[in-house]
């Protein structure tokens, strides 16, 4: 029989004068303890009412614990590091390229002390931002001018306001894309104040589709690289120097946006072609826009070269201030930069090349000393094996091509139905470590591609913490 006595919650007052609650003042402080007691006494007030607590669930020691927990989580702060086990190496999501030591020093320096961020050493006069890195990128694209804004859809975005505001814009439909997290071409266009004028078609589109186009309201010509679609079979594109040519013919000036832009050619390190800034700009194309946190595996911004006048039209374009990069971001991308002048030692140098140059034989080795520990922590339910798998670079650079790699596949011994909630169940236990490991499921196994397994004591350290649930 249930005791009809009410059970009560402990006072707040008592509580905090309770020994199991002190050290948790002392080491989080009085408000939060405070914060964090009220909170969990107003969740736990419904079930306390309506007679669903037991009175051990309400003690003062088990309410301390919790709330140590909760303040130890938010202590741990919301931003952590994961380990990044799902063959993409340009995650989006997981915050694409890794910043070299180089950049990571500089970013230090930049937050730690004043700097020369607007101020002209030389003259001693005010200076611009930009100029702290225009040389660098105008001696590795070939540039005339530069700008910097925060990533490439502010790029993207200022780039049009400022060249084609109230005028048409001319463009392929089969660029007319959407890159993940909303960003469309058609609406930036919308946004930047410029009327889309669709050419062409989706798999097809002509230089006279571009000619019969142009008119009087004409602004600009637009070329978007596919990113992360592709076309294939019968397609037609008019090659950037031809359509360069057109626009200059007709006074337009031509944008393209390459999105991840890569500043050398990747051939040279076995990776897929990406078209690079250099060649952008010597076919003609008179504003190149690129990300900083793609292939070229630096921080987050938006970089704008090209012709030195559009390049002055769009500094001076009120949007710039509200879109400008950060001294953090500067300094970082600058000794990113810097390491491209020596392309012999970049893909040592550069996380991103270094990951994405990887030989497979080299991560497939990897597998096969790991495969026996993960095997004995997940138990004889789990089928552990060292295989070759195909991960991507990511970030729309070669949605269709692939890098050879090595995972460790985790296949459970269950029956056909028990699968998916076991898949899931390791999954969960996986992104509840410390360093929440975070692979992919797919073909009714959980693949970890270890192309990306850097700190490998990091990962096996925590290895042990790992419970499934069944
Ligand atoms: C990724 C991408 C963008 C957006 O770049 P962010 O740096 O992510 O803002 C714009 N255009 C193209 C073609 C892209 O691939």
């Amino acid at each position: 029989m249930s005791s009809s006595v009410a059970l009560r919650l402990p006072s707040i007052d008592g509580l905090l004068r309770h020994p199991a609650c002190a050290p948790l003042a002392e080491r989080y402080g009085r408000d939060s303890l405070l914060t964090g007691l009220r909170q969990l006494l107003d969740e736990l007030r419904p079930g306390v009412v309506s007679g669903q607590l037991a009175a051990v669930e309400i003690g003062p020691e088990v309410l301390a614990g919790r709330v140590g927990e909760r303040l130890a989580q938010q202590q741990r702060g919301q931003v952590r590091r994961v380990f990044n086990l799902t063959g993409t190496v340009l995650h989006t999501n997981l915050g694409r390229a890794l910043l070299p030591e180089e950049a990571i020093e500089a970013v230090q320096m930049a937050a730690r002390y004043p700097l020369n961020l607007e101020f002209d050493l030389a003259s001693g006069k005010r200076g611009d931002r930009d100029d702290l890195i225009e040389g660098l990128i105008r001696e590795l694209t070939g540039a005339e001018a530069v700008t910097v804004v925060n990533n490439n859809a502010a790029a993207v975005l200022l780039t049009l306001n400022s060249l084609g505001a109230r005028k048409e814009g001319i463009i392929s439909r089969g660029e007319l894309i959407e890159i993940g997290g909303a960003f469309r071409i058609p609406d930036i266009m919308a946004r930047a104040g410029v009327r889309l004028q669709e050419v062409g078609t989706t798999n097809r589109t002509h230089a006279r589709d571009y000619e019969a186009a142009i008119g009087p309201r004409s602004g600009l010509i637009m070329r978007v690289h596919a990113s992360n679609y592709s076309i294939e079979g019968f397609t037609a594109r008019v090659p950037t120097a031809e359509l360069a040519e057109l626009a200059h013919a007709h006074g337009l000036p031509l944008l393209e946006d390459l999105g991840s832009g890569s500043l050398l050619d990747l051939t040279r390190w076995g990776l897929p072609a990406e078209p690079t800034v250099r060649q952008a700009l010597l076919d003609g194309a008179d504003i190149v826009t690129f990300s900083g946190d793609k292939l070229l595996g630096g921080p987050q911004a938006g970089l704008i070269v090209g012709r030195k006048e559009l390049i002055a039209k769009i500094k001076k374009n009120p949007l710039k201030r509200a879109l400008r990069v950060d001294k953090l971001t500067l300094a970082a991308l600058e000794a990113v930069l810097g390491l491209y002048r020596d392309p012999d030692r970049l893909a040592e140098r550069l996380p991103s090349l270094r990951l994405l140059t990887r030989p497979q034989a080299e991560i497939h080795a990897q597998a096969l000393r790991l495969q026996p520990l993960l095997a004995d922590v997940l138990g004889e339910i789990w089928q552990v094996s060292a295989i070759e798998a195909l991960g991507m670079i990511g970030s729309g650079s070669q949605p269709v091509a692939r890098l050879p790699s090595a995972a460790l596949c985790c296949r459970p011994q269950v029956s056909k139905r028990w699968r998916g909630r076991y898949l899931l169940n390791l999954e969960a236990a996986l992104r509840g470590l410390p360093i929440p490991v975070l692979g992919r499921i797919g073909d009714d196994a959980l693949w970890l591609d270890l192309r990306q397994l850097d700190d490998e004591p990091a990962w096996l350290a925590q290895l042990p913490q790992l419970q499934v649930d069944r």
